[in-house]
């Protein structure tokens, strides 16, 4: 199976999220990977939003497990140069919504399953995990973790968009919505009211103060946090009764998400704020020392002319919500063709010989992971 053609057949497929709508995506890898002789099961999260499962090997021990999201973002505002979805080429490259977040990364690991699904049926095999709605909160994942729809495996590989370079985990993400609330009043009797936006600019002044509780990970970084919008007031001549933000905070591995929600209302609370958590993805992050990890830095070398350092990506995946509804202890990489400089950009494209690069990659990770 050519993975470069399956990558153009997922294009053509209108995923974008919203709405997603994965459905016939979803059915269409499906068939292919039940021909192959998978067991394969659809779970809706919502009408149209499908995942799928699908499953080969002797169940001797925990199957690897691969894993990708069909849907897409938007196009944009901008005008594209290339049709998002006809799969056009140009040299090296295959442009496309999708091409390189991360339906190239679903077609690799997809063809190179395809191609030894024989050899994996008497060994413990292989997992495949392909997600609906990922780019909003990772729904499908979620859905999947919650309803125990996932079953066991032993390691995870996210194939989303990395160049093939192998790194180690994410930071979680937290979001947060904060409302302050106070009394309106007309314009020129603001002694009468309460004003909801001034606040808010307090709020957002004790923000600015606030400490995580775990300041710094040695291979992550610094946990941050960023106000990435506010609203309050509908005129100018009143005083305003309600305003809200939204906080976006980016969290390492020791800080947990239920902690810092009640941490914030706890500072916020003298200001009368409200803090409700809106997404919540948890870190994702494997000891690079892990014998597994190693076999991966070790297939990775050829391609990368030279041994890769341990290293975290800077947006977040699936996996951690996978790794949960695994049982939460298992290592994972994330690793794929795309080019992660180029995920959600106008005139997204990847490249096709990364896309080879991958299958040879994945096929030598399937096949480490069940020996002949
Ligand atoms: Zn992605």
């Amino acid at each position: 199976m050519d993975a470069r053609a399956l990558t153009r057949e997922l294009l053509a497929f209108n995923t974008i999220n919203p709405p997603g709508m994965e459905y016939a995506c979803a059915q269409y890898l499906g068939g292919i990977l039940e021909k192959a002789g998978f067991s394969v099961e659809f779970h809706d999260f919502a009408p149209q939003r499908t995942s799928l499962v699908a499953r080969i090997g002797n169940g001797s021990r925990p199957p690897i497990c691969f894993t990708g999201h069909v849907d897409t973002v938007p196009l944009g505002a901008a005008p594209w140069t290339r049709d998002a979805f006809a799969g056009e080429t140009d040299g090296d490259r295959l442009y496309g919504r999708g091409s390189t977040d991360m339906k190239s990364g679903i077609a690799a690991f997809v063809a190179a399953a395809v191609e030894l699904a024989g050899e994996l049926a008497r060994g413990p095999g292989l997992l495949l995990v392909i997600t609906a709605g990922e780019e909003i909160g990772c729904e499908g994942a979620k859905y999947l973790a919650d309803h125990a729809l996932l079953g066991a495996a032993g390691a995870i590989v996210v194939a989303e968009p990395t160049g093939n370079y192998p790194f180690v985990g994410h930071k979680g993400l937290a979001w947060f919505e904060i409302e302050t609330r106070g009394v309106t009043a007309h314009g020129s009797m603001p002694e009468v009211g309460d004003n909801a936006i001034v606040k808010m600019a307090s709020v957002i002044g004790d923000l600015e103060r606030f400490r995580f509780p775990v300041e710094s990970h040695p291979v992550m970084g610094k946990p941050s946090m960023n106000v990435g919008t506010i609203r309050g007031g509908l005129n100018t001549n009143s005083v305003p009764d309600e305003a809200r933000i939204t906080l976006d905070t980016r969290t390492v591995p020791g800080i947990d998400h239920g902690h810092l929600c009640e941490s914030l209302q706890a500072l916020l609370a003298p200001r009368g704020a409200r803090v409700r958590q809106i997404v919540d993805t948890k870190s994702l992050y494997t000891e690079p020392a892990n014998e597994w990890v190693q076999q991966v830095f070790e297939a990775c070398t050829p391609f990368l002319g030279g041994r890769p350092e341990p290293k975290t990506i800077t947006f977040s995946t699936d996996g951690a919500d996978l790794k949960r509804g695994f049982g939460g202890s298992i290592p994972a990489v994330i690793l794929g063709p795309g080019e992660p400089t180029l995920a959600h950009q106008t005139d997204e494209w990847c490249s096709m010989g990364r896309i080879e690069q991958s299958v040879d990659l994945f096929r030598n990770l399937m096949r480490g992971w069940s020996p002949r």
